[in-house]
């Protein structure tokens, strides 16, 4: 495997060892071991990890041998983790710009599975992920999952705002492992009524559940509905996970007090998978360090603990596109001493990230925000970013950055998806901004609505 000459202590690492031809039970079984590691092992392996992973794109991916070239950079001079920092990270524009050059030119399209997302910041991205890692980034996620009672077998409800984040595997084997792996229940939260919140509390109660895994926005909503409308006969799991969305303290609290159990948050996103988790102890959340390296910085100086820093990602194991420290628009900041659950993964607090109000349709439907950043904004070409703001139930007004490919067509793309997500009556107007920048506290506001969707589920 070419990708090992490089380093060959390596080849005894069963992480690269897997990268070809191991599946997601098989990574599960390394990653359940790999989480009371030492901390200097953690280390350890994300050096060697990344050192091939710089050998492999200097080689083969054409914007990273110009990239490390201009920056005087040589995988072979890559003697600390710390060393990571000679190069510039990469921001979304240039994952937007450079997407063929960033794809590993010893990956045919067929080992590839190309992704896209309306993005934590409301900007449109396309990516490519390799097909082993997605088998990694799955038992990431198990794993993950196992932290909060969730054991392989049981029942989980999924409160999604996209249905393609769950799309079944094609190949029949997969789809029966699937199948027995993961029973899911998908409830699709793009858009919310009454008439679909009663639906979901019925077959909740049938489907029984024992853990959510849902949008923070639409879990609130659904605990809202509940709390409002006085039911008492609903489903109660043994955990919720929230995701993609902020989840307030107030959010919280409401979930843990209508359904008497505990919220496990997650940071995720869609090029990585699952980045960090809360665990029982609800203190922080640990990294998926194996497969990710994380950096926190101001100024491109790495914050002290507890200090709230950029977020910057490099994925260890993704081949067939590397995203050598990424600048994922986050903001969080690296959580000091031992966990109390005995896990040695480093831990994280999540400051910022995407928070999205729920919107008002022109025919009085409910739409979650953080759907429209996949269905509305990151399908029209010509938008480097956008935010969605409702002034009133009938006015929209839209904040677009234009990229690169923007055109009069963008226009019309935006008019027809107006009317199509939000109904032909609804009015709005454009305003062009040259960037869209987080609230002070490092928050990205995707959608903003003054406007109180509850109001409106009838
Ligand atoms: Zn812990």
């Amino acid at each position: 495997m070419d990708i090992l000459k490089p380093v060959a202590k390596f080849v005894l690492d069963p992480l690269l060892a897997f990268h070809e031809n191991s599946s997601h039970p098989e990574y599960l079984e390394l990653f359940e071991k790999t989480q009371y590691m030492t901390k200097e092992k953690i280390a350890d392996r994300q050096f060697f990890l990344l050192k091939n992973l710089l050998f492999h794109a200097y080689k083969n991916c054409p914007f990273y041998t110009n990239r490390f070239e201009q920056a005087g950079f040589y995988p072979k001079n890559f003697h600390s983790l710390t060393d990571i920092k000679q190069i510039p990270p990469l921001t979304k524009q240039e994952i937007q710009q450079h997407l063929e050059n960033l794809k590993a030119q010893n990956y045919s399209n067929n080992t590839l599975s190309l992704n896209q997302t309306g993005g934590s910041t409301g900007s449109p991205l396309k990516f490519y992920v390799d097909l082993p890692r997605l088998h990694s980034r799955k038992a990431s996620t198990f794993r993950h999952d196992r932290w909060t009672g969730w054991d392989i077998g049981m029942k989980t409800a999924v409160l999604w705002g996209h249905q393609r984040d769950f799309l079944p595997q094609q190949n029949w084997k997969n789809k029966i492992r699937d199948d027995y792996y993961e029973r899911k229940l998908f409830l699709d939260t793009s858009s919310i009524s009454n008439e679909k919140m009663q639906d979901f509390v019925k077959k909740l109660l049938i489907f029984k559940p024992e853990i959510y895994l849902a949008y923070a926005n639409s879990m609130y909503l659904y605990a809202r509905y509940i709390k409002e409308n006085n039911i008492e006969q609903f489903n109660r799991p043994q955990a919720i996970i929230t995701s993609a969305e902020v989840l307030t303290p107030e959010q919280r609290k409401t979930i843990e007090e209508v359904f008497e159990c505990k919220v496990f948050n997650r940071y995720g996103c869609r090029e990585t998978s699952v980045i960090a988790s809360e665990c029982s102890e609800h203190n922080g959340m640990h990294i998926s360090a194996e497969t990710l390296y994380l950096e926190f910085q101001q100024n491109g100086n790495d914050v002290a603990v507890n200090e709230t820093g950029k977020i910057i990602i490099t994925d260890l194991l993704n081949y067939g596109m590397p995203l050598i420290r990424y600048q994922i628009e986050d903001a969080g900041s690296p959580v000091d001493g031992d966990c109390a659950c005995g896990r040695t993964l480093p831990r994280m607090d999540i400051s910022g990230g995407r928070v999205t109000d729920f919107l008002v349709t022109s025919d009085r439907k409910v739409i979650s925000g953080a759907s429209m950043t996949i269905y509305f904004i990151a399908v029209i070409d010509g938008i480097a970013q956008a935010q969605i703001i409702q002034n009133s139930v009938d006015d929209l007004t839209l904040r677009i950055v234009k990229s690169s490919y923007f055109s009069e067509q963008t226009e019309k793309e935006i008019q027809q998806k107006v009317s199509e997500y939000f109904g032909s009556r609804m009015k709005y107007s454009i305003e062009y901004a040259d960037e869209i920048l987080p609230t002070a506290s490092g928050k990205y506001r995707f959608s903003i609505s003054h406007i109180d969707p509850m109001e409106y589920l009838s």
